[in-house]
């Protein structure tokens, strides 16, 4: 398939005329083929009323064709072949085997989501029956099913360029809801952006679906994405990507004159508590563990183990000492973007400079382009809760090694955290009564609790949670990945007293979806 730097609008391709665009290699450090047009408000306007447009006739179309849909899309992504793996490459410098993994992730999550859509539970229906002899006053017969919210705005990931963008999981659940799409496409892979998006494209055509179904729009700066916001049309955002972008685009939602949620997934450094039996039973090998973890993808997760919190004691400077060694093993790799790389270096140099703060250990350099150089830093708890900034996200591969004196200190700093996608627990069975103390606090802080492994690696299933307290996310009510995260999109409708022609399928007498329904309180399937 051509990539042609054109956006995907109303079914058809559409050259941008505000602007170029290039797509760049940072590894290779040149700009690529071709060049894109860049939209503005008029596209948006466009991509957004089409959306508009197919809600109602998508929506209402059967369940089967919407699952159909969600499974072409998978189909339609693996036939773009090597070329989607070569241009992904080249475009984020993420390994191939890695990008040949995100994209069997993404169709299986896209697989899922149709089996979602066609298990009909997310409908959530409801049925009270009418009480006409109740004393002192009769209950109408009230009935409740969920429908989609309307159009959603999409802002894929740059760190994941196939399972958190055009087709990634606020795309694939949005979808699933049954709400149209409109995707800002990241600039730092506009091409594999295209070409997923014309599987898209190509698969709301096979479907039969209206083309307003799905849009990727392009924007050189801001402009563009702010338009899409502010769009009326669109009733929800779903965002990954930096805490000053998830929060300018929070900002514009909440002034809009109809204001909209936004499901904004930004920052986290995700604490790894380190339990005195397993600091005494494998320093070695959780020191080995935890740096392998902290510098897979360049540290490019969002799950990233940016902080180490241990206790003071005989094994403490073991654990340093092994992960200082298997750090310097590692070699500085090219980041996703010149920006990126540029933003690393930087938070690094900022925390080297924090008064208390020791450089540990630094990883081997290398001659790669826009690279990280693998970076660990240690100090105390008092100093930790003394210098805010220390608790910032520096997104790459650098962590913190925070010593606590006692275990008070500990809980103190386990209370001192801001919002986090996952908190994980390093122990021993003659762990558990400290671990006992730290998990209520955990659950308040964190949408993930582990237990004797690493946080990055996020599974796609049903009982997955990433999201979590401000400022992991801008709603700890929700989930970006997993079949939950279809709930962001949904809305609860109330039918009281309508006739039988008019009750939507879930939750019409005979049960013609074959539901799992709540019938009086009790759940039923007839
Ligand atoms: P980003 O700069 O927040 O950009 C994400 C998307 O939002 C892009 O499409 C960007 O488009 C758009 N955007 C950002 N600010 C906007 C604004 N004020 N108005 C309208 N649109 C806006 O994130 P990124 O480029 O992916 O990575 C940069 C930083 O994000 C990293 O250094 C890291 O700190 C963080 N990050 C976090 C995660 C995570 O999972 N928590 C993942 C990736 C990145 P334009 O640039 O075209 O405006």
């Amino acid at each position: 398939m051509q990539i042609t730097g054109d956006m995907l609008i109303g079914g058809a391709a559409v050259r941008g005329n505000a602007g170029t665009l290039r797509a760049f290699d940072p590894a290779r450090n040149v700009e690529m083929e071709p060049e894109f047009g860049a939209g503005d408000a008029n596209d948006v306007d466009r991509a957004c009323r089409l959306a508009q447009a197919a809600f109602d006739p998508f929506r209402q179309a059967p369940l089967e064709t919407r699952a159909r849909l969600l499974e072409t899309i998978a189909e339609r992504i693996l036939a773009l072949g090597d070329a989607l793996i070569e241009r992904g490459h080249a475009e984020s410098a993420l390994p191939k085997a890695r990008l040949e993994g995100e994209r069997a992730r993404t169709v299986g999550q896209l697989k899922l989501f149709a089996q979602l859509v066609r298990d009909g539970r997310w409908l959530t229906a409801t049925l009270d029956s009418a009480l006409p002899d109740r004393k002192p006053l009769p209950r109408s017969d009230l009935r409740l099913q969920k429908i989609p919210v309307g159009p959603v705005a999409v802002f894929g990931a740059s760190n994941f360029p196939l399972a958190f963008s055009v087709a990634g999981g606020d795309t694939a659940s949005a979808l699933a809801a049954g709400c149209p799409v409109v995707v800002k496409a990241h600039p730092a892979h506009l091409g594999t952006s295209e070409l997923v998006g014309r599987a898209i494209q190509e698969a709301v055509a096979e479907c039969g679906l209206p083309a307003g179904v799905f849009a990727l729009v392009l924007g050189a700066g801001n402009a563009v994405g702010e338009a899409l916001v502010a769009h009326p049309a669109i009733k929800a955002v779903g965002f990954t990507g930096s805490r000053g972008g998830g929060i300018a685009l929070m900002n514009i939602a909440a002034r809009r004159r109809e204001p909209i949620p936004v499901y904004a997934e930004m920052s986290s450094i995700n604490p790894c508590f380190v339990l005195p039996g397993a600091l005494a039973a494998r320093a070695d090998a959780v020191a080995n563990g935890f740096v392998d973890s902290l510098t897979l993808g360049v540290g490019q997760f969002c799950t990233n183990p940016g902080l180490v919190v241990v206790l003071d004691g005989p094994h403490r400077q073991a654990f340093i000492d092994a992960a200082a060694k298997a750090l310097e093993k590692k070699g500085a790799q090219t980041m996703l973007t010149a920006g990126i790389a540029s933003a690393y270096r930087d938070g690094v140099k900022k925390r080297a400079e924090v008064e208390g703060v020791s450089h540990v250990a630094q990883g081997a350099s290398t001659d790669a382009h826009h690279s990280a150089l693998p970076e660990l830093f240690a100090t105390t708890q008092q100093r930790f809760l003394a210098a805010p900034p220390l608790e910032d996200e520096i997104f790459g591969p650098t962590s913190l090694v925070v010593t606590c004196a006692n275990v008070e200190e500990m809980i103190e700093l386990a209370e001192h955290l801001e919002g986090q996608l996952t908190a994980t627990l390093q122990m021993e069975p003659e762990d558990v009564e400290l671990a006992r103390k730290l998990v209520p606090t955990l659950e308040r802080k964190a949408g993930r609790i582990l237990a004797n492994g690493f946080s990055t690696g996020v599974e796609v299933s049903h009982a997955m949670v990433h999201g979590g307290p401000f400022p992991a996310t801008s709603d700890p009510r929700s989930t970006s990945v997993g079949t939950l995260a279809i709930e962001r999109f949904l809305r609860p409708v109330c039918y009281q007293d309508l006739p039988a022609e008019l009750l939507p399928q879930a939750v019409q007498d005979d049960n013609p979806l074959n539901l799992w329904r709540l019938r009086d309180g009790a759940f039923e399937r007839r």
